[in-house]
């Protein structure tokens, strides 16, 4: 049956509050967690409820909730698979030593097969290597056995970050079919598509990359919201959703390119229809455009839409129109993106007046570089350094450019002029704070005067370590 992105969020949010989870807001995209850069799943705000330093509310078995995620690590293969968005809404539910497998396996069996009411011969599963007790619990529930296989740690063991809450994990599968690229779940392809995630949080990793056991056995789960609104739409990737295809429809009326007539042209717009909403969201939540950590990302995909906006051919400012259709479509569930639309309007727009003063003027500097080169080949660490530097590049936008016409980047030599331009500005800092110390005289300046200028840190972190 048809559902709404809407309906799909809704439905999944009533059915776990209704087994007992408190519904709570999705928490900003930046963490109150110094090991991670960017919100990137549902588990991230409740780290504390499973280390059991904090206890979470009495009455309740956990709670529900629908997360916005940023995901870098697959910020590269955006618009070239179906399947990954760098921004995208998690559903999930977690326990905190309340219910833990046999529950959530059955809820998640429920919720798939009765509420979204997904043909059973459809669903496959995976589980952590010997993970026998979960293969019985998904056999108990009807699945056969020949839709249940072991994957190992690469895909059935989550973790968040090098540290913390994780553990092995259980996956739900769905299978659109012959016509898609794919043999097996957990391959590339896109006909096994992973839509769900049940891991069983047991342990808190460790600086050493040992596993300590966590208090108690939980639950953490996570569902992509626009890979089901895929499945439930019966449309070939998540960009044909209701959400994102009208976010495609702006691309489409900007430039007056139709979506599905060229592949070279609906890269561009499924880009920019999706790098528009992470950056809405990251402004949205008070992250900045800067040369480092998160800021950088965020200028990383904001550059990146504006290239490809260029690349449709549209000229001009151009990404707030797709604010005003996010916030159409998404401003109900998300007020941050209405209450602070004047913010996210004048940053964006800023960032695109200043790169896109200079876009042409870098086109043409790499255009010339490239002419030396053939494919195979590498452009040299300087030429991506002034792009960087001159230009406003981000080096992953050279790369882009340049793999397009097969031509490596060396990185190793972007990243030599890089540490070179440091040094520099690390010697012009100190001698600015000595000058700026030295009127407050004693122990200041001696402190500056023996370890440096400090670094301004506060927008990554807001504690001492
Ligand atoms: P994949 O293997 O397809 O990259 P994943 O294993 O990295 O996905 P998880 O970390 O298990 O994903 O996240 C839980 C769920 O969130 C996934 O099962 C999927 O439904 C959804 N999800 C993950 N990454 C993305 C993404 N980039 N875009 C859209 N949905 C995503
Ligand atoms: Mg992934
Ligand atoms: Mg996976
Ligand atoms: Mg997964």
């Amino acid at each position: 049956k048809y559902m709404t992105t809407a309906e799909i969020r809704e439905a999944y949010l009533k059915f776990f509050e209704e087994r007992g989870c408190k519904r709570m807001p999705s928490s900003s995209l930046i963490p109150d967690d110094p090991s991670l850069l960017l919100t990137s799943a549902g588990m991230v705000q409740f780290k504390p409820y499973f280390l059991h330093v904090r206890e979470f509310d009495e009455g309740y078995v956990g709670a529900t909730t629908v997360q916005k995620c940023v995901r870098t690590n697959d910020i590269d293969i955006i618009g070239t698979t179906g399947r990954h968005l760098s921004f995208f809404e998690m559903l999930g539910n977690f326990s905190f030593g309340a219910y833990f497998k046999k529950e959530m396996c059955a809820w998640a069996y429920e919720f798939s097969t009765e509420v979204l009411g997904l043909p059973k011969e459809r669903l496959y599963f995976t589980v952590y290597l010997d993970d026998d007790e979960t293969i019985e619990i998904w056999k108990s529930l009807g699945v056969p056995e020949d839709h249940i296989t072991r994957l190992g740690e690469e895909d059935n063991f989550w973790r968040a970050g090098p540290t913390g809450p994780c553990g092995p994990c259980s996956e739900i599968y769905y299978d659109q079919g012959p016509e898609f690229e794919g043999e097996k779940p957990g391959d590339d392809g896109d006909r096994f598509l992973e839509y769900w995630n049940c891991v069983f949080t047991q342990f808190d990793g460790q600086e050493d990359g040992t596993l300590a056991p966590l208090p108690t056995k939980n639950i953490d789960t996570g569902m992509g919201l626009e890979r089901m609104a895929a499945i439930m739409q019966g449309v070939q990737s998540n960009y044909e959703t209701d959400v994102m295809r009208d976010l495609i429809g702006v691309g489409e009326r900007l430039s007056g390119v139709s979506y599905k007539s060229d592949p070279a042209t609906d890269l561009s717009l499924r880009i920019v229809a999706d790098h528009s909403r992470s950056v809405s969201f990251m402004i949205a939540d008070g992250i900045l455009p800067s040369n480092e950590g998160r800021g950088y990302v965020l200028r990383r995909l904001l550059r990146r839409a504006v290239l490809h906006g260029h690349k449709l051919g549209i000229s001009g400012p151009f990404l707030s129109e797709y604010l005003t259709c996010i916030i159409d479509l998404m401003g109900s569930v998300y007020p941050e993106v209405v209450d602070n639309r004047q913010l996210v309007e004048q940053v964006i727009r800023s960032e695109e007046e200043r790169f896109g003063a200079t876009l042409r003027q870098g086109q043409a500097y790499l255009s010339q570089a490239l002419k030396g080169l053939q494919s195979g080949q590498e452009l040299d660490g300087l030429t991506a350094f002034t792009l960087h530097d001159t230009y406003g590049f981000p080096v992953e936008l050279t790369d882009e450019i340049c793999a397009e016409a097969g031509i490596g980047v060396d990185r190793a030599g972007f990243e030599a002029h890089m540490e070179q331009q440091r040094t520099r500005a690390r010697a012009a800092n100190t001698k600015d704070a000595e000058a700026a110390w030295s009127t407050y005289g004693g122990v200041y300046a001696e402190v500056v005067k023996k370890h440096g200028a400090s670094e301004f840190v506060g927008y990554e972190r807001t504690t001492a370590c």
